[in-house]
């Protein structure tokens, strides 16, 4: 006997999709592919997406009919295709981002969060188009900070892939990885399952043309990092820190994570939270409650800008709990320390853009 196409296609018209009850090749399902060699023949079975729940059912009642309509002799070879586009590749994320910050920290309760919130939004102040994207798994605080804990962002097709959008608040785009976990079962975030949602929301949201990506990182040194450094080239690491002792030798450890051989992220400097403390009525005074000028001093030794100096101020507390970042009062002390932090980072970024090659995203060892 002789095969055909159209053979072939007859015995795949007998099979039905599961999805509307319509026929392979009434839903355009059998890719214009086909080779018939002798008594073989190949093709591709196209889906809408690679997770199809009926692929595999697919895939063998094809094979199945074309034994039981043709003849059990033929040798059948299909492959499956889906419509829907790939993500990019680790390191081709995010082509329309010209800069990417990280913001870390040694430890947690530093106020990495509320710096990470408020440069994002000093930056688009400054008239720049920015995407704030909280990876901060263990404590994911961007959905208080800006008041949209309810937020639920939806998926659109755009360009034949189903892309996260992103909220939209205070002129910039904000995603968080607490918008898809639950905040009372963090535990389970950890490890493969964090990671891979962290590469959706970067790899399969519409983050569009952006100046400043800024990604708020969770405290210390953990697999998100690695994540990260691995799936995009960082432009250069921003890490906060409290002048206390405790808090310095932490963020040592944070600008060496970024610095090593390996990784090789530039620093593009640090910032003293908590500076001192100020009272509102007496905005002149200035208390060092954690010690004078650590920050300061630690980075003179790494021969690392000093970004900024952020003072104790009870209205960044409640303005983080109420949800309306400090910085939208340009006038207020915190909204200048703030106006000034963005103003230095932009400075930084560009120094390190014109005077160092682009950074590389870690390779995987396999
Ligand atoms: P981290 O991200 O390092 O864990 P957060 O940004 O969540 O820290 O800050 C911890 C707490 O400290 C929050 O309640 C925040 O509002 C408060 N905070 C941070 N920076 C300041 C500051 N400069 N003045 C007053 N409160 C601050």
């Amino acid at each position: 006997m002789t095969l055909y196409p159209k053979l072939i296609l007859d015995a795949l018209n007998t099979v039905r999709y599961p999805g509307n009850g319509k026929t392979l090749v009434e839903n355009e399902m059998i890719a214009d592919n086909m080779r018939i060699d002798g008594m073989s023949v190949s093709f591709s079975l196209v889906f809408e997406k690679m997770t199809d729940p009926f692929k595999a059912s697919m895939l063998k009642s094809a094979e199945t009919a074309i034994h039981t309509y043709i003849s059990p002799d033929v040798k059948v070879d299909i492959t499956v295709e889906s419509k829907q586009a790939a993500r990019p590749e680790p390191g081709k994320m995010l082509p329309q981002v010209k800069n990417i910050i990280a913001v870390s920290s040694g430890k947690g309760g530093v106020g990495k969060s509320t710096v990470a919130a408020n440069l994002a939004v000093a930056l688009s102040k400054l008239g720049y188009k920015v995407g704030l994207l909280d990876a901060d798994i263990f404590g994911p605080s961007m959905p208080k900070m800006f008041q949209v804990e309810d937020a639920r962002p939806y998926a659109e097709k755009i360009d034949g892939r189903d892309l996260i959008i992103p909220i939209e608040k205070y002129g910039l785009k904000m995603l968080s990885i607490g918008f898809f976990v639950d905040p009372d079962q963090p535990t389970l975030w950890r490890g493969g399952m964090a990671s891979n949602a962290l590469k959706q929301l970067i790899g399969d949201a519409d983050w569009g043309d952006l100046d400043y990506f800024v990604i708020d990182t969770p405290p210390g040194t953990s697999d998100i990092h690695l994540t990260l450094v691995q799936t995009l080239a960082i432009t250069g690491a921003v890490i906060v820190s409290t002048p206390q002792e405790v808090a310095l030798a932490d963020a040592r450890k944070g600008i060496h994570m970024y610095t090593t051989d390996k990784v090789n992220v530039p620093i593009l400097g640090l910032v003293e939270n908590m500076a001192w403390f100020t009272p509102a009525e007496l905005p002149q005074n200035k208390y060092y409650i954690f010690g004078k000028e650590g920050v300061k001093k630690l980075a003179e030794q790494m021969n690392v800008p000093l970004l900024g100096q952020i003072p104790i101020v009870q209205s960044i507390c409640e303005s983080g709990d109420e949800g309306i970042p400090a910085t939208l009062d340009e006038n207020s002390i915190t909204g200048m320390a703030f106006f000034n932090l963005a103003e230095n980072v932009v400075r930084q970024t560009e120094i390190r853009n014109a005077t160092e090659p682009p950074t590389h995203i870690v390779e995987i060892n396999k």
